[in-house]
């Protein structure tokens, strides 16, 4: 009846379809991905990778090839800021819109770094195909119905026509923002739709980088008269890329903008008029705000551009959706292998779709404060308060339901519901991160002081089918911290415990609980069984 069967289908070979790919198939899932694009799309596109998207490759094991397509001082343009200026020659008179509130080591073992989304795509490809993923270029999904036990999909080879029917447990829409599944599952969006349309130029102009004295930035905008440009510093100089607005209101169009008037308005942009330009490639796109109203449908899942698309302020398009990867992926695998609930299925909806508001907010009020257009009570929160340090108010992350998905200033403290703290640790004489013990199991963390604890879980974890591991820090035989407390980082006394989520977030941590009757509810509730009773749920 099917020509294959397989445990999750994934359509969409961009960054998050091949992302889920790697994040399942290292899991042990075997996924087949489909794409309807002969390879991986060839221009830079996304190029900022945040430092949570960093620790999540790093997790899965892509950390050294990602590395490795660092941009040259991708750092100092991070550091640099957004800038604008008359034009480009007037560089020193730049005004400085806003620096971003960066990593550091106390903050992450990863930092942001640049590099073309086309370039980090390939090492996504290579190590999903390498962990036993089936990638499948010039294929396209044509049609999908599910049932209670899973999902039939019609798939085309787009070169030779011909279909086959798969079966699938699963069913991963990553498509983008132009993919139809969302539309067949009649889900609808919520957000500002189009706020603007622009137009990527990308150019060569070999003497832009010294007539912009060397300096480093995010993005600089140029002001002069009758130009309105943005020229990234992320996507590098071989070749630069410059946005232009268009109005299609005042019946402008892409076509309108030819090389020789492209080439014109990057010469006028840098104050130069014989400056040496060759106008490689240009793509339109539109800036949106849209977030699907669910993100989950039955057995079909949304993920990545196919729930979201933000404006570019803030960088937060590609990097969302990997994280949104991440969190689906850990969920389907505890599903298939058998110790999750469907009910934890569901909580990628609650988890994710409230982080892609704020997100789209965040993004919007980002394009508006270097248009002016924002007041302080309109304040953008912190960059990283929106790439990490985000809050999940999922009832698996315990007692999270009234607070606030994102706070304007950056802050994590070990609270439920939030990505785990990161904290150097001393590892049979290696530094690893504690964000470097959360992968395959949830982790019970425990104080110098907290034996009760280890007596309890490791006799938990023996007969539980949820995986659990239990790891003291700071005692005679544990992992030893190496700059700092880490149990003021976690906010726990000495004697007590964090319970860890495989994906980094803190599902629980004890204050004043009975280890004897507490752990096993705590737990199970995590894996999606059943709901915690509320005194079980603290701070
Ligand atoms: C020109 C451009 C510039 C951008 N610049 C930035 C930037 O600077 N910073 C930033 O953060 N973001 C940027 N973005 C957005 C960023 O690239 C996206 O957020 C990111 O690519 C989303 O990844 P995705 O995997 O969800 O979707 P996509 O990358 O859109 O991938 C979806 C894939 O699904 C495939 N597909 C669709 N339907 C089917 C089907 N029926 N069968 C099989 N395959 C199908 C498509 O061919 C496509 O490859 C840019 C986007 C564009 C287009």
């Amino acid at each position: 009846m099917y020509d294959e069967q397989v445990p999750v289908l994934i359509v969409g070979g961009g960054p998050v379809g091949l992302s889920a790919a790697v994040f399942l198939a290292r899991r042990g899932i075997k996924p087949l991905l489909v794409e309807k694009r002969d390879g991986i799309f060839q221009l830079p596109r996304a190029s900022g990778l945040n430092a949570r998207t960093l620790e999540i490759f790093r997790i899965a094991g892509l950390r050294p090839e990602i590395r490795a397509l660092e941009m040259d001082d991708s750092h100092a343009c991070f550091e640099g800021g957004m800038l604008r200026t008359s034009t480009f020659s007037d560089i020193d008179n730049a005004e400085v819109l806003s620096v971003p509130t960066l990593d550091g080591p106390s903050i992450s073992p990863e930092r942001v770094m640049a590099c073309g989304q086309q370039h980090y795509e390939k090492v996504l490809l290579k190590k999903a195909r390498e962990y036993g993923a089936d990638v499948r270029f010039n294929t396209r999904l044509v049609s999908f119905a599910q049932d209670d036990d899973g999902v039939t999909a019609t798939i085309k080879d787009t070169l030779t026509s011909r279909q086959r029917a798969v079966r699938a447990r699963y069913l991963i829409g990553a498509d983008g923002y132009r993919g139809r599944i969302r539309h067949r599952l009649r889900i609808g969006c919520t957000g500002r739709n189009i706020i603007f349309h622009s137009l990527s130029i990308y150019f060569r102009a070999p003497e832009l980088d010294t007539l912009l004295k060397r300096r480093k930035f995010i993005v600089c905008y140029a002001t002069a008269p009758d130009v309105s440009t943005a020229l990234s510093h992320l996507h590098g100089t071989d070749p630069w890329l410059i946005a232009v607005l268009y109005h299609p209101d005042r019946g402008e169009s892409p076509a309108d903008f030819t090389d020789e008037r492209c080439a014109d308005i990057i010469r006028v942009a840098a104050g130069k008029t014989d400056l040496n330009v060759e106008v490689v490639d240009k793509v339109p796109w539109e800036a949106t705000e849209l977030v699907a109203d669910r993100f989950r449908s039955g057995r079909v899942f949304l993920a990545g551009d196919a729930a979201h698309v933000y404006p570019p302020a803030g960088g937060f398009g590609a990097n969302s959706g990997i994280q949104d990867a991440y969190d689906l992926t850990w969920k389907i695998a505890a599903v298939l292998a058998g110790w999750g609930d469907d009910a934890l299925l569901d909580t990628y909806e609650t988890e994710r779709r409230p982080v892609a508001l704020a997100a789209a907010k965040q993004a919007t009020l980002g394009t508006r404060t270097f248009r002016r257009q924002t007041s302080d009570e309109h304040r953008a929160a912190d960059l990283l308060s929106v790439t990490l340090g985000y809050r999940y108010r999922s009832h698996t992350a315990t007692s999270t339901e009234n607070q606030q998905v994102l706070k304007l200033k950056f802050e994590l403290t070990g609270e439920p519901g939030t990505r785990a703290p990161h904290v150097w640790l001393e590892h049979n004489g290696r530094r690893i991160s504690t964000i470097d013990l959360f992968w395959d199991s949830f982790v019970l963390l425990i104080g110098p002081k907290g034996n009760k604890w280890a007596q309890i879980a490791t006799q938990l974890a023996s007969h539980t089918p949820v995986p659990l591991r239990v790891q003291q820090i700071g005692g005679t035989q544990g992992l030893l911290p190496i700059d700092h407390d880490w149990l003021t980082a976690y906010g726990i006394e000495p004697n007590g415990a964090v319970l860890v989520r495989p994906d980094g977030f803190v599902a629980w941590r004890s204050v004043g609980f009975d280890p004897n009757t507490v752990l096993a509810e705590v737990l199970d509730h995590a894996a999606g069984h059943g709901a915690m009773s509320s005194e079980r749920t603290a701070q």
